[in-house]
């Protein structure tokens, strides 16, 4: 039996070693065969040096070095890519996701009734109050308009078996969104809460505006739901012209005419002006999506890796 850790890594430098030597704590006193697939997403840093020194030292280790910054989605299908374990786990390199769970993980696959084992943080302790209330909106949100079904918390951490990964492979989509496509492929998935933890060393690639983004492409890759948001707005709005229309005439009937309402006329032009922009604003972010989608660009490119018979280009 084959374990595969998939580990994407951007400016990593600070971390991999430390990642690495607690992994290998591990997996050491694990009864099965590993192999950890480093995906170096086109660090600007040490990190890719370090992966080759590592790798020299140690058979375990295996890399694949991108040829730019295609972000961690793509790192992520590249490992699942190439994976060949029977069991397939993601982790990150800062050590954000604790080795020491992927003992328990195992068990639960090979002697319980589960496809995976995810990881979720039971508290957000540490994190601006409100970055934790957006995401908080986000889940229920998510949840509320589509198919994904993701657990609050819910980290990219977990361990699958092949038969997972395999389905993973197949959802080709370049706009990805791991944790609404682990939702939505199924399996039964087993939910391991555990405290957060700090990142070892290095900085987070995450900032608030990137998260925002994340999140409102997550929602528009699993729902179609916005759109119809501009429909409603579009009858809301039609019901209160007619409001108005009558309104209008019945003043006009009643106490002749009179020249009023110059500012309001401004407010309703400009507000559904805006709503207008609004919702063609909503339509723009499916079409950009479709438009990207229909191009079939390649997910990543591999410049160099120590793995044999990797696909290059994917
Ligand atoms: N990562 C990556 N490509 C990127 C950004 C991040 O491969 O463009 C990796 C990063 O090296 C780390 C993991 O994704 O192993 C999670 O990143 P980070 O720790 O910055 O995210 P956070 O834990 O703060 O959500
Ligand atoms: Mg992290």
């Amino acid at each position: 039996m084959l374990m595969s850790l998939i580990i994407p890594c951007y400016n990593e430098q600070e971390s991999i070693r430390m990642f690495h030597k607690e992994t290998t704590e591990v997996m050491g006193k694990m009864d099965c065969s590993y192999e950890l697939l480093f995906i170096d997403d086109g660090s600007k840093d040490q990190t890719l040096s370090i992966l080759k020194e590592l790798a020299l030292q140690d058979a375990h280790v295996t890399y694949l070095s991108f040829s730019r910054n295609f972000g961690k989605e793509a790192a992520m299908y590249a490992g699942f890519c190439n994976a060949s374990g029977d069991y397939v786990a993601v982790m990150d390199a800062d050590l954000q996701d604790p080795p020491a769970l992927l003992p328990q993980m195992l068990k639960l696959l090979q002697y319980g009734e589960y496809d995976s084992v995810a990881a979720r943080r039971d508290s957000r302790e540490g994190e601006p109050p409100v970055r934790s209330w957006f995401a908080k909106k986000f889940y229920q949100v998510i949840n509320r308009i589509s198919d994904a079904d993701i657990v609050d918390g819910a980290r990219d951490f977990r361990l699958m078996k092949r038969e997972m990964v395999e389905a993973i492979v197949s959802m080709g989509e370049c706009n990805r969104f791991s944790k609404g496509i682990f939702g939505w492929i199924g399996f039964r998935t087993y939910w391991m809460s555990y405290g957060n933890i700090a990142r070892a060393a290095g900085q987070s690639k995450w900032n608030f505006w990137k998260l925002f983004q994340y999140g409102v492409g997550g929602i528009i890759n699993f729902s179609n739901a916005p759109l119809s948001i501009a429909s409603w707005f579009g009858m809301f709005m039609t019901f209160c012209s007619f409001v108005s229309l009558l309104f209008i005439v019945l003043r006009k009937v009643l106490f002749g005419n009179s020249v009023d309402g110059w500012a309001s006329t401004i407010c309703v032009i400009i507000l559904i002006g805006g709503i207008q922009l609004f919702c063609l604003g909503i339509m723009g972010q499916y079409i950009a999506k479709t438009y990207m989608e229909t191009k079939h660009r390649p997910h990543y490119i591999i410049s160099e890796a120590n793995k044999a018979d990797v696909e290059k280009i994917r």
